[in-house]
């Protein structure tokens, strides 16, 4: 039993004024593991005068102080991979095999913001002028539970990289993960307030970081209901925002496709870290001329998508993250079945008699048009749906029928027709033939997927200013 009494502002360890305790949950065995102390609106305050104290010495800091630093914090993090990892399995209930992924993340991207940072130009010009990328100043970032750690280090290399200093309200879902990431960016010994971590509830430690004044930028990763919220409030004080919202992908599979391979991708990119991603390619779209093909291909290779004990390497599929979780995806399994979809595997209920533990049967839809709930609305769990389409017209425009664009899949031999289907799908990133993540490249959202870019050059320059002055360059 952990108890979390501590959240991290300028520098040091120190107990909340906040007096409010929030339960910590093993989603494999619904047993309460942990307890955390929340902080509250005056401990954001605090954490903020210490990130705004900070920054004129955080602005002025060089390209090779910073890129010293994230190299010290990667290390550091990287020193905690074996607990990060335990708590990953633990507190979220990831499988061993993806929480691997997800704990070396959570240090690789203090080092991928240091190599980008390595080869930006601050300054550029512009015809007459002289162009300076200038931080922009405190930034909030805001992260949800379902990879808390990855997030909180992605945010914070890139603000530390662009010369921002940082407050950071983590899910306080994620208590255990928090602490074990503070503690090694703490030994990497940052001078006091570049950072700040304060661990509490969204609408009470991150809505006052959204309104407050000396809080110029906001990074949020979460739920597109609460980023149309930071919107509304940050545009008070004119916030810049990056969100990173919700998605429902479309996997499309092209008439040439080889089911062989196609199939296993398709099943992978929608059972994706427990279905619980943002990028999960939850709308297989399959040509009806080989609808029975694809299913039947689909019951041969389900029983690979264990879902059960996360610790057992060959589980693919863990426990949702919580009760909420776990009665909202079976609501949305009972609305697809009430729809009139038809279930191809899985179903409500817990796989394998399971009786505790927030576990959900690999359940594959099929028959499902696109104007169903089942098909529109962002269930984050492992419930998929195939969606039979006419002709690559008509694929197109149903990968294209939804709100959501944050990312898209095509599957195909012919690569030149895969790239022209996957030039117009209207999406941040979309894999040919892949599931492979590129830390180089932009990812972000169209439409209602989010605003703005993380990782790369794009990601770096979400937390520059460009400021341009003239009469000083030569012509
Ligand atoms: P959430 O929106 O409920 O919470 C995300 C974070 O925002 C948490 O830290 C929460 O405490 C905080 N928050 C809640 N209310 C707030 C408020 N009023 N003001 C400021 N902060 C507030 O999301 P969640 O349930 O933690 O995560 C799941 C969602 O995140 C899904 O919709 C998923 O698609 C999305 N997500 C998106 C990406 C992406 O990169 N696009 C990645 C992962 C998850």
């Amino acid at each position: 039993m952990q108890h979390i009494e501590q959240i991290y502002i300028d520098g040091a360890f120190v107990t909340p004024h906040g007096e409010e305790w929030f339960d910590l949950f093993n989603p494999a065995t619904e047993q309460v593991i942990g307890r955390v102390r929340l902080a509250d609106v005056l401990d954001t305050r605090r954490a903020i005068a210490a990130a705004k104290q900070a920054l004129p010495v955080m602005a002025r800091t060089t390209k090779a102080d910073r890129i010293a630093w994230l190299h010290r914090m990667h290390e550091a993090v990287r020193a905690r991979e074996q607990d990060l990892l335990a708590a990953v399995v633990e507190e979220y209930g990831a499988p061993v095999s993806r929480a691997q992924w997800m704990t070396q993340h959570a240090s690789s991207v203090l080092l991928d913001a240091a190599n980008v940072l390595r080869d930006y130009d601050f300054t550029h010009r512009a015809g007459t002028a002289e162009v300076t990328m200038q931080p922009m100043g405190v930034a909030g970032l805001i992260t949800p539970w379902n990879s808390n750690a990855g997030f909180l280090c992605g945010k914070l290399a890139m603000a530390i990289a662009a010369g921002c200093t940082a407050v950071i309200k983590p899910s306080e879902m994620s208590a255990i993960q928090t602490r074990i990431v503070t503690e090694a960016l703490h030994q990497a010994g940052l001078p006091p307030g570049v950072f700040n971590i304060v661990t509490g509830r969204g609408d009470v430690v991150g809505a006052e970081i959204v309104a407050h004044p000396d809080v110029a930028k906001i990074s949020f990763t979460g739920s597109t209901a609460v980023g149309k919220g930071i919107v509304r409030t940050g545009a008070e004080t004119l916030k810049r925002v990056t969100l990173e919202l919700g998605g429902k992908s479309p996997f499309v599979v092209l008439d040439d496709a080889d089911f062989a391979q196609a199939v296993p991708l398709a099943l992978n990119a929608g059972f994706m870290n427990s279905g619980q991603a943002c990028v999960a390619g939850t709308r297989i779209l399959v040509p009806a001329s080989r609808l029975a093909e694809f299913e039947a291909h689909v019951r041969d290779a389900i029983g690979q998508f264990r879902s059960g004990d996360p610790t057992d390497p060959t589980t693919v599929i863990g426990p949702m993250v919580s009760q909420k979780q776990w009665e909202r995806v079976q609501r949305y399994i009972g609305m697809g079945i009430r729809e009139g979809a038809t279930l191809l595997t899985g179903g409500e209920g817990r796989p394998d008699g399971r009786k505790t533990g927030w576990f959900v049967r690999p359940t594959v839809f099929t028959n499902v048009r696109n104007g169903m709930a089942i098909a529109r609305e962002e269930i984050f769990g492992p419930v998929l749906s195939i969606i039979a389409y006419r002709d690559e017209e008509d694929a197109v425009a149903i990968a294209n029928d939804t709100t959501y664009g944050l990312q898209g899949y095509v599957a195909g031999t012919d690569l030149t027709r895969a790239r022209r289907v996957a030039a117009r799908i209207e999406a941040g990133r979309v894999l040919v033939n892949t599931l492979a993540h590129e830390p180089a490249a932009p990812f972000g959202g169209f439409k209602q997927s989010g605003i703005g870019r993380e990782y790369g050059v794009h990601g770096l320059e979400a937390y520059l200013e460009p400021k341009a002055t003239l009469g000083v360059l030569a012509a």
